[in-house]
């Protein structure tokens, strides 16, 4: 079975990035690392390292995808939990196996690394995002 290697981030859904760095940097006292378009996502996100993980401070920036009606929707706060594994097709077969309600079926392909999502329907409510790291960045 594959390996659970760690919580890699939590994803918080924000207005505005600057504006929620003022609490997550500046009072909260995290450091910022960096601040990168992920125009997959239609997002731009600010990545915080908290120890062997990170926050990141996710920002849509297309009006008509789906993290922005969730902004919409729900308003800021929490948007998912992401777990880091050592083989995510496997993971997800094992999950598959045990009907799990899974958004990504088949694991999306990344620069640097592999997720896919598993519906909130089956995790109490937490959207779920799993990561096989491929590539480890350069330090
Ligand atoms: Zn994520």
């Amino acid at each position: 079975m594959a390996k659970i290697k760690k919580i890699n981030h939590v994803a918080i859904v924000v207005k505005d990035i600057d504006e929620a760095l003022k609490f997550w940097r500046d009072q909260l006292g995290l450091e910022l690392d960096h601040v990168e378009d992920v125009p997959s996502q239609a997002s731009k996100v600010a990545f915080l390292p908290v120890g062997e993980g990170e926050v990141e401070l996710v920002q849509p920036t297309a009006a008509d995808a789906g993290i922005a009606k969730y902004l919409e929707t729900r308003g800021e706060g929490m948007h998912h939990l992401c777990i880091e594994v050592d083989d995510i097709a496997e993971h997800l077969i094992f999950l598959k196996e045990k009907q799990v309600r899974l958004i990504n079926e088949e694991p999306l392909v990344l620069p640097g690394r592999k997720m896919a999502f598993i519906h909130p329907k089956a995790t109490n409510g937490v959207l779920i995002e799993l990561y096989e790291i491929t590539d480890e960045p350069e330090s």
